[in-house]
């Protein structure tokens, strides 16, 4: 009876964690997929700490507490901007919570059900693919904090490094399995020491603009991770929300990859096979960055945005860390009022995290129906009057488009340079970050209104609501 109460339990939690996936799908929708994806996990953490499989209520109790409190005090502090690390630390202890529970089941015997050779199978695909996860995604919580080089560590024969980390791993698993007893404990280490190596240079391979990739990717890998490990326990509600897991983050990855002109294996084995990209090519300055920049100020901003009938704003990173987006609500209400065109165009990789300025414009109530994706918008900037890139600078480069040396080239970029004026909100001249100069702060149409985008907005509202009322 009680294993059946625990059946149905894991049944529900998998359907609200498919409606979860569903309502997260759209803008509309994403509050209430949330809900369901939070009763889903309440009611499986529920199910199993009731469930016969625990023999330490104590133990299981002080993992919740302890695990409660450090996740609400990280998810409390963490700053939007911060988000893609978490994401990645989060990702790398599953990894390593996939790597012990591995050990345990060959140490303690506590698998799943089913033949001995079967539980080999899966532990060492677990131990594989957590190990992988694990220091990938520590690799990729420093490249993204910025505490290690964000550039690809190309190293001369790494396609055949790859390869002969992969082959060793196979060896030492087939060995492990083979192994009497407990006498296979050797080669799992072995494996598990060398998947973490191949874990490691596969994410130090990569970066500049397939950065964002590599997070959706172990995001993906964790979800197999995960899957791999319900296999072990004998856990179908673990097989069933690591495959959900696994799966929306590759479809996400393969989605990044296509928005971006990317091949995934390109990405996944950092520059196989193919010769685009970063990886590829040399690693210098493009060619045309050069140049006065003109300035601008708010009141001459607020006038040619009074006259403009059809205005873009291109929000970034730069508008995450101002926290500008409740000022941009602002104007933008207060010029659709006075009958403009106002529409926002979202670069599939704007800010740090995929949907980072949609969760920001959604934040601070702007209308889901004027904010479209790129492709929606790209042909439209010959017919725009004034963009407002605000805190954007590596989605709006031409360089991408023009420049065969730069480590974004081949990814495609926001043509607002072709509108009738740009202006760009930004503190100085730094570059984004991929660390290239971009061509079009020196555009005959561009104008830099330097500032912290917040501060910036503030007055530019002001400028705009005092010149309206006049
Ligand atoms: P960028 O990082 O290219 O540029 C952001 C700009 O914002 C900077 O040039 C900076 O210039 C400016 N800025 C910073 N703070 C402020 C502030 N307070 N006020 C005004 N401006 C500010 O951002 P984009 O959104 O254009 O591009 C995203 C980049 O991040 C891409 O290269 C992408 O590949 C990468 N990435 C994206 C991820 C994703 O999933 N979306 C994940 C990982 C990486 P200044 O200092 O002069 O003010």
């Amino acid at each position: 009876m009680e294993s059946l109460l625990l059946t149905v339990a894991y049944i529900v939690s998998s359907v609200l964690f498919i409606l979860s996936l569903r309502g997260l799908s759209a803008q509309e929708t994403a509050r209430r997929g949330n809900a369901y994806g939070f009763a889903g996990m309440a009611l499986a953490v529920l199910a199993t700490a009731t469930s016969q499989a625990i023999d330490s209520y104590a133990l299981l109790l002080l993992a919740l507490v302890v695990g409660s409190a450090v996740g609400a005090a990280m998810a409390s502090r963490v700053a939007m901007t911060a988000m893609p690390e978490l994401v990645a630390l989060l990702h790398s202890f599953v990894g390593a919570a996939a790597v012990l529970v591995g050990f345990a089941s060959y140490l303690g015997d506590a698998g799943g059900h089913g033949p001995r050779g079967i539980l080999l199978g899966e532990i060492a695909v677990d131990v594989f693919i957590g190990s992988l996860t694990f220091t990938g995604s520590v690799v990729a919580f420093l490249k993204l904090r910025g505490s290690v080089s964000g550039k690809p560590l190309i190293l001369p024969a790494r396609h055949a490094l790859n390869a002969g980390l992969l082959t060793a791993c196979v060896v030492l698993s087939v060995a492990f399995g083979l192994a009497p007893d407990t006498a296979g404990l050797l080669y799992l280490v072995g494996a598990a020491l060398l998947s973490g190596v191949l874990g490691v240079h596969l994410v130090a391979a990569i970066g500049g603009a397939d950065m964002p990739v590599v997070v959706s990717l172990l995001n993906s890998y964790s979800g197999w991770t995960a899957a791999a490990a319900g296999f072990m326990l004998g856990n179908d509600l673990l097989i069933i929300t690591g495959a959900l897991v696994g799966s929306s983050g590759a479809i996400l990855s393969i989605i990044m990859c296509r928005a971006m002109n990317r091949s995934i294996w390109n990405v996944v084995f950092s520059g196989f096979g193919s010769d685009s990209g970063a990886q590829a090519r040399p690693q210098s300055g493009p060619a045309d960055a050069q140049g006065e920049v003109v300035e601008t100020d708010v009141e001459e901003t607020a006038a040619s945005l009074l006259a403009a009938r059809d205005v873009v704003i291109v929000p970034g990173y730069g508008m995450a860390v101002a926290r500008a987006q409740h000022a941009v609500n602002e104007l933008t209400e207060t010029l659709r009022a006075r009958g403009a065109k106002v529409r926002f165009a979202i670069h599939p990789v704007a800010g740090r995290l995929p949907g980072h300025m949609n969760v920001l414009l959604a934040e601070a109530d702007v209308p889901y129906d004027i904010v479209l994706e790129m492709d929606e918008i790209n042909d439209d900037f010959p017919r725009t009057d004034v963009v407002l890139v605000i805190g954007a600078n590596d989605i709006v480069n031409p360089g991408a488009l023009t420049d065969a040396s730069s480590p974004i080239y081949g990814m495609p970029v926001l043509k607002v340079w072709e509108s009738g004026r740009v202006v760009m909100f930004k503190r100085g001249r730094s570059a984004g970050y991929a660390g290239v100069d971009n061509p079009l702060f020196y555009e005959r149409n561009t104008r830099m209104l330097f500032g912290d985008a917040r501060q910036t907005m503030d007055r530019l509202v002001a400028a705009v609501k005092a010149r309206a009322a006049a």
